[in-house]
């Protein structure tokens, strides 16, 4: 099982590398991927450098090329998936079709995924791209059911990768309109949920104490109390007021964590977890990074052994992910859904 980790810029590439990633995800600064925000991501002077670094360390570069060009836009798309092609990645992350139909016609010998923006959650979908771009791996989207995962696993026509940790994005992914209803940018076109140019934090007075308000594009999403901590905001985690009642309406502050899962993800052939968090700091990228990297080859160990149904994953582990989620507390999210 691969761990495959992510980089926004050089330091948490090696962070990945140091702690023990088998692969490490990135993208170009630009809006060809869903992690577009300003200083993060790789010019093709850096991403030569870190590609070189991975490599010399025997790991894998997947290049996330995974927003969905425009017409008029369509040159900078091709444009990222020959640069990654040049520096010799080992695999592209895309969504677009058009993208897919380009690098098989004009890098046959890259390995192409399924980015979660594909949104594949059925096995004809699955055919579908292996008939008809040869995909060798598809990231599966955060809306499965465990049940739903090993269902699709039982029968998929390619390889298949999950999240095991990071933010949760909720919605159908690559088909998510909050972030452009309010600011005309999304993560699918522009890269960006939430762009930052929209995003207001101000102070306010309110029963003598201080709060933050945000808002996105003047729409007030959430208020802060001074105990309480903030995270960059999105519409899907505010707070809203519906039937008299302000609450997390859409979805909690929080962050997946499916360690425990790994025995049964594996019984289900999944062949990599992938951590989410370009957008996190080198320090994250390295704690994180090696606390899977613990508990996979703990868990491999006991498989090894003929004792997997042993594994449990270290308290220390969850307790070290859950101080870095995001308001400090995790889920095993669509995963432990028993009503799909
Ligand atoms: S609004 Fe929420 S669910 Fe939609 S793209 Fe942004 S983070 Fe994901």
């Amino acid at each position: 099982m691969e761990l495959v980790c992510p980089a926004g810029n050089y330091p948490s590439l090696k962070a990945a590398v140091d702690n023990g990633a088998d692969a490490i995800f990135m993208g170009l600064n630009d809006d060809t991927n869903a992690r577009h925000f300003a200083g993060l991501n790789f010019n093709t002077r850096t991403l030569e450098k870190a590609i070189d670094y991975a490599h010399r360390h025997n790991r894998k570069v997947f290049m996330a090329i995974n927003t969905y060009p425009q017409q008029e836009s369509w040159g900078r798309w091709k444009n990222a998936v020959d640069v990654a092609a040049s520096l010799e990645v080992d695999a592209l992350i895309m969504a677009d079709i058009s993208l897919h139909e380009y690098a098989l016609q004009h890098h046959p010998e890259i390995n192409r995924h399924l980015s979660v923006q594909g949104s594949a959650t059925n096995v004809e979908a699955l055919k579908f791209y292996v008939e008809n771009f040869g995909i060798k791996r598809a990231v599966l989207p955060r809306v499965l059911s465990l049940k739903q995962v090993e269902r699709l696993a039982e029968k998929s026509p390619m390889e298949l990768e999950v999240f095991g940790f990071g933010s949760l994005c909720i919605m159908a992914e690559g088909r998510c309109h909050l972030s452009s209803y309010l600011t005309d940018e999304s993560p699918n076109t522009c890269g960006a949920c939430s762009p930052a140019n929209a995003v207001r934090w101000e102070e306010k007075t309110e029963n003598n104490a201080t709060i933050l308000e945000t808002r996105l594009n003047g729409v007030l999403i959430d208020k802060f109390q001074p105990n309480e901590t903030t995270g960059y905001p999105t519409l899907c985690k505010g707070r809203f007021k519906v039937q008299g009642h302000t609450f997390h309406s859409l979805e909690e502050p929080t962050s997946l964590n499916a360690m425990d899962l790994l025995p049964a993800l594996d019984a289900a052939d999944i062949k990599a977890i992938k951590i989410e968090g370009r957008q996190r700091s080198p320090a994250y990228v390295a704690k994180v990074t090696s606390v899977w990297r613990q508990a996979i080859d703990r868990f491999l160990r006991a498989k090894q052994n003929g004792t997997e149904d042993s594994y449990k994953a270290d308290a220390q582990w969850s307790q070290t992910l859950a101080e870095l989620s995001e308001g400090s507390q995790t889920t095993l999210g669509a995963f432990h859904r028993s009503w799909q």
